[in-house]
């Protein structure tokens, strides 16, 4: 496995997500329009905030992975489950490169 590329990948993924996190942050805490008067209006704007922040907290948990799969990188132990030490495996970790656990530890 060529983990220069991995790395490469998992930064850019990284990069992209900090940077939806900061519009997306934008949106909700600087809004450059007033809250609409139209109670019916405040409502959309409320859902549509509620869906951003759903969002926003799936791209921080993302990046959380992402963090920690450069920092395994690092370690060395980037290829191996964080559960059972078992390999993860190439094809999971090209679907998935933030992962840390095999296919049987992934599972609910
Ligand atoms: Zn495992």
């Amino acid at each position: 496995m060529d983990m220069k590329q991995i790395r490469q990948q998992l930064l850019e993924q990284k990069a992209e997500l900090e940077s939806r996190l900061q519009r997306t942050h934008k949106h909700i805490y600087e809004k450059d329009q007033p809250v609409s008067a139209n109670f019916n209006e405040q409502i959309k704007e409320t859902e549509n905030d509620q869906l951003v922040m759903s969002l926003e907290a799936e791209a921080n948990e993302e990046l959380n992975q992402i963090r920690k799969a450069l920092q395994r990188i690092d370690e060395g132990d980037y290829l191996d489950c964080a559960r059972c030490g078992e390999a993860i495996g190439e094809q999971r970790l090209a679907a998935v490169p933030y992962t840390d656990r095999c296919i049987n530890c992934a599972k609910p």
